[in-house]
């Protein structure tokens, strides 16, 4: 949700001016990929609990689809603005181009608060969203899925209004959708998981075994968790993680030295991500300032909180031991910082191939609803594991061989598939 001061939308446009010059692309596909091919804009009424008539702003952004049907999130926000849909849906077609799913990349949302709607109230709202945009979305143009404050259930009731109007059955035209009603195994752990095949990956390259390895990692939320319970169980130590504390309104950083009991650790955490300090206390941790997960002297450093977490103010309290960060979080590094990482050599993994597991994971949910045949649990995430794999090593070549680092790499390839596809198809 932009600011003047951060527009997020103009960051995007700059990252990809950077990375199109970097690569010579010709002007007109410049133009073409800098911004959306199509934006929506449009008014829902939703007939509110008391009677009364409420009026919604929605948006569906839809930024390229070159490479097939778009694909993003579709958020519920009170400061929801139409420059973070369009950057959020700029990034969403590097992101899948760079594993390589044949998906754009789009993204959507409401201006409102879902916490002071009830839930009929809310359902009215999902139902007039896919009312306005019916005709423009669907499982072979743009297939949205659940962002911030949405979840399965309004997924479920937009399927419902969209298979109301369309008078079939679609579970193809969204994701994220509860299993059972169509969702995919594994969408709870993809992101966190795919976070950790890309770090045992880059261990790989790196020499270094992962046995060997202590991290330090920022939120304990659904990424986190499932990258610190796999990271775990392929031996891995986690010796630090920091969460927010909801009822101190600070961050805090727990930190055991020999490493955590994970098991313990998740007994003792809440749905939301927060650890309960005096149980860790308790568990024999010591409770640091929020942001100390930075400064610790570990191997590894995984953000996977929020946005702008290493700064120019904090970069330097990294420790000169630390080798490898994975940016789990969307857009955790500034780029002052970012500059920092690249100087000191140490192996950063950039957030829209770090984080792919969740978009991998939706196409395959995408694909099985289409095909209305539902894969299990290993076959989800064996394929989860080979994509991701795949993806890495494509960039970590052309970082070799170009002389690039990962970020810029990861760009390169993301933007010369778009922009290939969109000259194969005779656009530009
Ligand atoms: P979540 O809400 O489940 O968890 C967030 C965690 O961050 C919580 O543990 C919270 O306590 C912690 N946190 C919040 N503020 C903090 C602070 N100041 N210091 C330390 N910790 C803090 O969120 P999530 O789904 O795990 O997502 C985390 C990040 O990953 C976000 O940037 C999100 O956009 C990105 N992401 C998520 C997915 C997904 O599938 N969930 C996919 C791609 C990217």
């Amino acid at each position: 949700m932009s600011s003047t001061s951060y527009n997020p939308y103009k960051i995007a446009q700059e990252q990809f001016d950077s990375v199109a010059e970097k690569i010579g692309l010709d002007s007109s596909t410049r133009e073409f990929l800098r911004q959306p091919m199509r934006e929506y804009h449009f008014l829902i009424p939703v007939r509110m609990d008391d009677g009364s008539v409420k009026v919604f702003n929605g948006y569906r952004v839809q930024h390229n689809d070159a490479r097939g049907p778009a694909k993003g999130g579709i958020r519920f926000h009170p400061q929801e603005t139409i420059d973070t849909i369009r950057a959020l849906a700029m990034w969403m077609t590097w992101k899948c181009s760079v594993v390589d799913i044949p998906l754009g990349g789009g993204k959507g949302g409401v201006v409102c608060d879902p916490r002071n709607l009830s839930e009929r109230e809310q359902e009215r709202l999902c139902r007039g969203y896919v009312r306005q945009l019916a005709k423009n979305v669907g499982p072979c143009l743009d297939v949205p899925a659940p962002d911030v404050m949405t979840s399965a259930k309004h997924m479920l009731w937009m399927l419902d209004e969209y298979e109301t109007i369309t008078g079939a059955k679609y579970p193809g035209f969204i994701t994220g959708k509860p299993v059972g009603m169509g969702g995919s195994l594994g969408r709870t752990e993809a992101t966190g998981y795919g976070v950790i095949y890309i770090l045992r990956e880059a261990l790989k390259r790196l020499n270094i075994k992962i046995e060997n390895t202590t991290a330090s990692f920022q939120g304990f939320g659904n990424v986190s968790q499932h990258a610190v319970k796999l990271y775990r169980q392929m031996g891995g130590n986690v010796v630090a993680i920091s969460c927010w504390d909801a009822n101190d309104k600070t961050a805090y950083t727990y930190r055991m030295k020999n490493g955590f009991d994970i098991n313990a650790l998740f007994s003792i955490t809440d749905t939301y991500g927060t650890i309960d300090k005096n149980k860790a206390i308790e568990l024999g941790c010591e409770v640091l300032p929020g942001d100390a997960w930075i400064e610790q002297d570990v191997d590894i450093l995984i953000p996977a909180a929020l946005e702008n977490q290493i700064t120019r103010e904090n970069v330097n309290r990294i420790s000169k031991n630390v080798k490898v960060i994975v940016e789990a979080a969307n857009g955790p590094t500034t780029p002052d910082a970012d500059k920092v990482i690249n100087e000191r050599g140490i192996f950063l993994v950039p957030d829209f191939l770090a984080n792919a597991g969740g978009v991998t994971c939706s196409y395959f949910e995408q694909v099985q609803s289409n095909t209305n045949y539902y894969w299990d649990l290993d076959e989800v995430l064996h394929k989860l594991d080979s994509k991701m794999t795949m993806a890495f090593s494509s960039v970590y070549e052309l970082s070799v061989n170009r002389k690039l680092n990962m970020r810029d790499a990861a760009y390169v390839i993301a933007i010369n598939r778009v922009a290939q596809a969109a000259k194969s198809r005779a656009w530009v």
